[in-house]
């Protein structure tokens, strides 16, 4: 099979250097071929929930969706600053669904009591954590994985930017 690619669009204003500094270690973790998309959307405020003043993950999702070409091997991922929501949780960092091969990570969360280089390398860690989710990966309970389901910004600190062994078999079968 050829190489997934991965579509990076921002929607609202995320710095583009920390959406640039994605490319590597998507394609060296994951083994996708990511591009930053021209298509900018702008700030969700379609997705926007009064009463939470969050951001609903499915409205943009849905948006994002529409972006894609139908090519068998593409999937988008939409890169945010909105404080994201799902109807379960107080929070999320970010949401995939595999089946519509479209997934959506915030900054938001993931700035508290980091910028620089440590808000980088979440940013990096949050992204290939999706990635992962599309193409086929569930979650891992190795909290050094980067697979594993991070609570808070500090469990992101303490995963590795790639996944463990088992979760690397389990890539290298579905990237096959
Ligand atoms: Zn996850
Ligand atoms: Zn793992």
């Amino acid at each position: 099979m050829p190489q997934k690619t991965l579509l990076l669009v921002t929607v609202g204003n995320p710095p583009s250097t920390l959406v640039n500094s994605l490319q590597e270690p998507l394609a060296t973790h994951m083994g996708v071929s990511a591009v930053v998309s021209r298509t900018a959307l702008s700030s969700p405020a379609y997705a926007f929930n009064k009463d939470r003043s969050q951001y609903h993950c499915n409205a943009i999702m849905r948006r994002l969706g529409t972006l894609l070409e139908d090519a068998p091997q593409e999937l988008v991922m939409g890169v945010t600053d909105a404080d994201l929501f799902v109807p379960d949780s107080p929070f999320v960092f970010g949401e995939a669904d595999r089946e519509s091969k479209v997934a959506v990570m915030s900054l938001y969360r993931l700035r508290q009591g980091a910028e620089g280089e440590a808000l980088r390398r979440r940013v990096q860690v949050e992204a290939v954590h999706q990635a992962g989710h599309l193409i086929g990966l569930s979650y891992c309970e190795d909290a050094r994985c980067v697979m594993f389901f991070p609570q808070t910004p500090q469990d992101c600190d303490r995963k590795q930017l790639g996944p463990c062994n088992v979760c690397r078999n389990e890539l290298n079968r579905l990237n096959r």
